[in-house]
């Protein structure tokens, strides 16, 4: 025990961890499971890396294993796998099997950040039961985010098509007007930055979304909803903290 804390100590004077020593704290003792609900554009990725590296936990994101899937050829197709990205509904039983699987390894023992499911009446049932069965805990976070701001930061993406430099016009410009500082090439705006693929794949995510978190929230499981729409990803996750230990 002993040891346990002196870790722990040690872990949470790391640089922003020691801020949200909070949430380590709390999630250690009482959750196993974080359930990681956020549009495209909410910073959600950002947040289960911030929550994967605090606690020590795997992030479990049926995103990237779809894509794994389908480099290392492991029975998922590049269709599922565009599908998937583009907000479309890949079969419940796939999808299960895939996250039951990667639940069971033993580094998930401790607990995970699942992000990206479940998706469907049919998958948030079913994960409740697997759940319920093995009596793990599980904590459910809305990060809410105001589309309007979403929009603002997709269509600010840019990018240098000769040195691939990420910038945003918004929250990262670069030092003169649409060229990269690297090499003064004009930049580039990807397509599916562009407001009216943003806005389909903002309401694709609102049409699956609500009935889940609906769901969640009639059978007495615990939601919390967590406003993202702060700039800086270290207040948000303070924020979840604070939430959790609530
Ligand atoms: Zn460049």
């Amino acid at each position: 025990m002993k040891d346990l804390l002196r870790g722990r100590a040690a872990f949470e004077g790391v640089g922003a961890v020691s801020k949200v020593g909070a949430v380590s704290k709390v999630a250690k003792r009482f959750v196993k499971a974080i359930v990681l609900f956020g549009s495209p554009g909410s910073g959600k990725g950002t947040q289960a890396k911030l929550l994967t590296e605090c606690l020590g936990i795997p992030h479990v994101s049926t995103g990237e294993m779809l894509r794994d899937g389908v480099r290392q050829g492991r029975g998922v197709t590049p269709k599922t796998a565009a599908k998937m990205h583009a907000g479309v509904l890949v079969k419940d039983a796939v999808v299960e099997a895939m996250v039951e699987e990667r639940l069971s390894r033993p580094d998930a023992a401790c607990g995970f950040v699942l992000d990206g499911y479940p998706r469907t009446l049919v998958q948030v049932e079913h994960l409740i039961g697997w759940l319920d069965q093995r009596g793990i805990r599980e904590v459910v976070i809305h990060l809410a985010v105001d589309y309007n701001i979403i929009i603002a930061r997709l269509t600010g993406r840019r990018e240098c098509p000769r040195c691939g430099t990420p910038y945003n016009v918004v929250l990262r410009p670069p030092k003169v007007d649409e060229l990269c500082d690297l090499d003064g090439e004009k930049l580039v705006r990807r397509d599916d930055d562009r407001e009216d693929v943003i806005r389909a794949r903002l309401d694709a995510y609102e049409q699956q979304t609500r009935p889940v978190l609906e769901y969640l929230l009639s059978h007495g499981r615990r939601v919390i909803e967590v406003d993202g729409s702060d700039d800086s990803p270290e207040a948000v996750f303070q924020k979840i903290g604070r939430a959790m230990e609530n």
